[in-house]
């Protein structure tokens, strides 16, 4: 795709930049090749005051980078916040606890010979990434690898150029050197000749299943590591001992948070038969309270979607659903007026036939199942090729753990869902990809846990 910033909230194309050619691509390896040669040396504490300064940074200019997120994928101003301030706290997470994760390892397996392990970086990487968490996704595959000694070449969404540039101008005033971090505006067939090139060590994407095929696959022919953040459908299952009216406008919020386009958001919310109706009533009423308006207005809900195919697919998804017997609460069509808008939804009456039940639906619709026993509720939310989050909502908060420990995906949550944080491990199983991004988990992909023997 071109790489052009297109405001979802107008149409209006604001500015085209310029692709990368081969010669481009050629040249940012070699300059990411000798980087890491001088990076990998430098002393842990010298990456960890680079990546402290990153985070600076991020806070101080804060505002101006929430408003391009806004401009370029339609996030409300007030999320945005919230994604940079994340970001931020990733930089910073990773610059206090990098030097505590390189820490040589003594083994002691009973015999006189010193058996060290320590923790090497393993050279260029190449991050793919997507837009609807555009400064998040970055921080949590760049900071860890950073921090590692690892150098970086990154490929982000076409519809967040100017973000992309963004990021790249922090880094280097931090004090990332230039060629220890390079932006590239790249095709699909250049990143695959990345991926091939030997001096390239590893891949990690997030974004569809299609994109994950496609660089996974070259990784694989060419052995390389690779880490995927792929989509989801998360379960969500509410609990009969719940506040109805309160739980239901807490899960609406979640679902609707980022207009939706979440790889983690509670696409598949299950709720007691008992309370279905009265459930079902304070989402609708949740959904419609929405004010969906300019993501720079302050009291804006949700803003536009990312862009009008990917509104456009949303709304056919939900049509698709209301024609295989599904019944549509509330909105679901697109606003009249120029841009990706579109109202949120609620539907009801999908069964596990119909594709609503099987497919991703990344845009703002919620769909809501009733249950006659957790037995049902559980089986319903494992039956899914996709393997991301789930979450179980219960005053009873152990019944409610013993729950969700039996959700088959990466992540489980009581009484709230999808909580990301520096310092918990992030990612799927099933379709939703492989491999841990944040924490200490995150840390691991992409370094050689080497093995120092002395007899
Ligand atoms: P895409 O997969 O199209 O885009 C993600 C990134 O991959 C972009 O940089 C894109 O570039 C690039 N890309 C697309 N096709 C290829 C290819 N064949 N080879 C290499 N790179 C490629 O995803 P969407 O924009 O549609 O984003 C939404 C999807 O991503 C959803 O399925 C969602 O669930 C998933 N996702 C998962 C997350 C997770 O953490 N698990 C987080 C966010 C999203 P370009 O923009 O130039 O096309």
């Amino acid at each position: 795709m071109a790489y052009r910033t297109e405001n979802p909230a107008t149409g209006a194309v604001e500015k085209e930049y310029n692709s990368a050619t081969d010669a481009d691509v050629t040249r940012a390896i070699e300059r990411a090749d000798a980087a890491f040669g001088t990076w990998r040396t430098t002393d842990a504490s010298e990456r960890a005051a680079v990546l402290t300064k990153v985070a600076d940074i991020y806070d101080e200019r804060a505002d101006e980078l929430a408003r391009v997120i806004g401009a370029e994928m339609g996030k409300p101003l007030a999320q945005a916040q919230g994604e940079v301030a994340l970001a931020s706290s990733i930089f910073r997470w990773y610059a206090e606890h990098g030097e505590e994760l390189l820490v040589e390892e003594q083994l002691n397996i009973g015999d006189d010979a010193k058996s060290l392990v320590v923790t090497d970086p393993i050279g260029v990487l190449m991050g793919v990434m997507p837009w609807n968490f555009p400064h998040y996704q970055v921080a949590r595959f760049v900071a860890p690898n950073l921090m590692l000694g690892n150098t970086i070449l990154l490929k982000h969404a076409s519809i967040c150029a100017r973000t992309a540039e963004l990021i790249e101008e922090i880094l280097h005033a931090a004090g990332v050197p230039q060629d220890a971090y390079i932006n590239l505006f790249v095709s699909n067939e250049q990143i695959t000749s990345i991926i091939e090139d030997p001096r390239v060590r590893g891949v990690s994407l997030t974004g569809s299943e299609g994109a994950g095929k496609a660089v996974a696959e070259t990784a694989s022919q060419n052995l390389k590591k690779s880490v995927l953040e792929l989509g989801g459908s998360d379960a969500l299952i509410v609990l009969d001992d719940v506040d109805v009216a309160e739980t239901a406008k807490a899960v609406a919020t979640a679902r609707m948070s980022n207009a939706g386009q979440a790889c983690n958001s509670p696409k598949r919310i299950f709720v007691p038969s008992t309370m279905f109706d009265d459930f079902v009533n304070g989402v609708v009423a949740t959904v419609e309270g929405i004010k969906v308006g300019n993501p720079d207005d302050e009291g804006t809900d949700m803003g536009p979607l990312s862009s009008v195919e990917a509104r456009d697919d949303a709304i056919a998804q939900v049509e698709r659903a209301v024609e295989q017997g599904a019944t549509l609460r509330t909105g679901g069509t697109a606003l009249e007026q120029d841009g990706a808008w579109m109202a949120p939804a609620v539907l009801t009456g999908v069964t596990r036939e119909m594709d609503a039940f099987k497919e991703e639906i990344f845009g703002p619709v919620a769909v809501v199942y009733s249950y006659d026993s957790i037995d049902e509720a559980v089986e319903l939310a494992n039956d899914s090729s996709f393997g991301l989050s789930g979450s179980v909502w219960g005053k009873d908060t152990d019944k409610a753990e013993q729950i969700a420990r039996r959700l088959e995906v990466g992540m489980t949550y009581v009484n709230e869902h999808g909580t990301t944080k520096a310092g918990l491990p992030f990612g799927g199983v099933r379709r939703s990809g492989y491999g841990r991004e944040l924490g200490r988990w995150g840390f691991g992909e992409f370094a050689n846990t080497k093995l120092v023997r002395v007899a």
